[in-house]
């Protein structure tokens, strides 16, 4: 009798002792834990065109109602909207963010950007990021054409913009923005080619995206927008070698931002947001709500 109390004693002192190195090591992984900063999410929204006629609307364009609601929805939520130059200056150069950064992304370069865009975020007092195909912006220049359910911005509009503070330019190719363009997808490296004629290629219409929107415009794009979200594993070096600090693909994913390793930066992910859902719908997928 004696024995067994003391056995269960000693048991009992035993569960004591585990009990206690278990909160202590709890403990350890607690001040772990707090010593490691958590990386800022950052959302990053897509759109392509606006317009004002809901039968015209669909996956890639949103209805103006809608915009303007994913606009007010984002400020009620305390989100302030970002550009991709300040994300690289926060990335690469420790400039600061303000909380919660947002980024609002337009593919392609619509007129409907300049036209019913720029008044949304003057009123919002927000920002966002156009990027823009050069053959379109050359071809509605030449057309002098304003018919806003397929009209693309012109130089003139386009240089307004890059230089006024709502709307930041980024490059999305001169003339790639085409699938299937003999056995190419947008940007993509066509199987057989070398990466030097690859590098070459993207060098000549990137390159020449580069040099004319400086020309017409003053500004010379840092981030590349892939049409169609397609690339291969070799378009990131080329893109470095270039001078881009930044390249968007279509990937739905929340981005976090790191300042250590930056190889994110050359894949940053968007979700699309298309016609016919919420705005409390649509950005739930990026756990803002
Ligand atoms: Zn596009």
């Amino acid at each position: 009798m004696v024995l067994k109390l003391k056995y269960g004693f000693l048991y009992l002192a035993l569960c004591f002792a585990v009990a206690v190195m278990g909160i202590a090591k709890l403990g350890t992984a607690a001040v772990k834990t707090a010593a490691v900063p958590e990386k800022t999410a950052l959302p990053i929204v897509m759109y392509h065109q606006i317009t004002k006629n809901s039968a015209r609307a669909g996956k890639y364009c949103v209805t103006l109602s809608e915009l303007e609601n994913d606009l007010a929805y984002l400020k009620e939520k305390g989100y302030n909207t970002i550009t991709v130059g300040q994300l690289i200056d926060h990335v690469y150069d420790a400039q600061p963010l303000p909380e919660n950064p947002v980024i609002i992304t337009f593919d392609d370069g619509y007129e409907t950007v300049y036209s019913y865009l720029l008044p949304l975020l003057e009123k919002y007092d927000m920002c966002a990021v156009a990027s823009v195909v050069g053959a379109y912006a050359d071809l509605f220049t030449q057309l002098d054409d304003h018919t806003l359910s397929y009209s693309y911005m012109n130089w003139q509009e386009i240089s307004e913009l890059a230089n006024g503070n709502r709307i930041e330019i980024q490059n999305h190719s001169y003339d790639l923005h085409k699938l299937n363009n003999s056995g190419r997808n947008g940007a993509k490296k066509v199987s057989g080619e070398s990466v030097h004629e690859y590098s070459a290629f993207l060098n000549y219409d990137l390159g020449k995206m580069q040099s004319l929107t400086e020309e017409k415009t003053g500004y010379r794009p840092k981030a590349f927008t892939y049409p169609y979200g397609c690339y291969s594993k070799e378009s990131k070096d080329i893109l470095k070698s270039m001078g881009f600090e930044a390249a968007l693909v279509c990937e739905e994913r929340v981005n976090y931002i790191d300042t250590e390793n930056t190889d994110w930066m050359y894949r940053i992910g968007r979700f699309n947001r298309p016609h016919g859902i919420s705005s409390a719908e649509f950005f739930a997928k990026m756990n803002i709500g």
